[in-house]
């Protein structure tokens, strides 16, 4: 498969089926605690990055052979789903051929375009990200192409949630002395309040993230977050851990390939969800990955990662 991938295990949305239109790192932000590495070079424009009648086909080909169990049909993956010019039609027809809620992953910063508004408009759950209540840390924490500024990030969240009524749940990203004192946090609170989410997600690093220097909050810092910001909306504390569950029917390479290429995963939850296999057949897996030429074993966080190749870590 090349636009689809998983089912992973997701917190938020228990068993999703990625989807995946835009090819690696198309993004309009270059975030420090990005798991997919550099955005080089970044990207504003949209366009049909890929074909979407095969982004569809690809779906309607899974559900038909393994569409048992899916909690969720998700986009996301590689980049910024909405830099592609047809995903409200790929929305829709995924829409019209199941019954399994479809979400959209997204930075968010594009809502301000009613164009993209509408082509969300239809489906269940909305995730657009927001680390910072000022332009100011705002850049410092995703680092934006320049068209994509914090005036439309915010202008484009407020107005979606007036024309939205499905769920809007707002990711939040916490790094260690970056945006994790209380200033910052409730700066970030009074710009979340006319947005009015249904709930606030925080997160922190589970996977290698871009800069090697991004660190997760203190335990102190994350639960200061859970109550300034749970004023505004119910607040999702992070688990902390990422999971990896092997398809025994399908080959375990091609599936760590189809994860990682997405969501990059240390070493050690790669090898919690191999640990059946016994070591010498996990080290021979890990042997054959590398020799694919598609990954690549990054060291982020005292351990080692395994992300795609083609992602700039260095
Ligand atoms: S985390 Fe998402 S929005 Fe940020 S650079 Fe990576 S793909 Fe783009």
């Amino acid at each position: 498969m090349k636009y689809v991938f998983g089912p992973v295990r997701s917190r938020r949305l228990g068993r999703s089926l990625g989807v995946d239109p835009v090819p690696l790192k198309t993004c309009n932000w270059n975030c420090v605690y990005c798991q997919l590495g550099r955005s080089r070079p970044m990207v504003a424009t949209r366009e049909a990055w890929v074909p979407a009648e095969d982004v569809v086909a690809e779906v309607r080909q899974t559900l038909e052979a393994r569409g048992d169990g899916i909690d969720w049909i998700t986009f996301a993956g590689s980049g910024e789903p909405t830099l592609h010019a047809q995903l409200g039609w790929m929305l829709a027809s995924v829409k019209e051929m199941t019954e399994i809620p479809v979400a959209v992953i997204t930075n968010g910063v594009l809502l301000h375009d009613p164009e993209v508004r509408a082509a969300l408009r239809g489906v269940d759950a909305v995730l657009p990200s927001l680390d910072a209540g000022t332009d100011a840390l705002y850049r410092k924490v995703v680092r934006p192409h320049p068209e994509a500024t914090f005036e439309r990030l915010v202008q484009g969240l407020t107005a979606f949630r007036q024309e939205f009524t499905g769920y809007l749940w707002v990711e939040t990203m916490l790094i260690r002395g970056l945006n994790d004192d209380e200033a910052a946090l409730e700066q970030l609170a009074h710009v979340l309040e006319p947005i009015a989410p249904n709930e606030i997600h925080l997160n922190v690093t589970v996977r290698p993230p871009s800069e090697p220097w991004v660190a997760p909050p203190e335990a102190a810092a994350l639960d200061r977050a859970a109550e300034i910001l749970g004023r505004v909306a119910p607040v999702v504390v992070p688990s902390g851990r990422g999971v990896f569950v092997l398809d025994e029917g399908r080959d375990p390479v091609e599936q760590i390939l189809e994860v990682i290429e997405r969501h990059p995963l240390p070493e050690r939850v790669l090898s919690e969800g191999l640990a059946h296999l016994g070591e010498a057949t996990r080290a021979a897996l890990f042997a054959q990955l590398e020799a694919t030429g598609r990954a690549q074993r990054v060291e982020r966080q005292g351990e080692p990662s395994w992300v795609a190749r083609s992602a700039f870590f260095s």
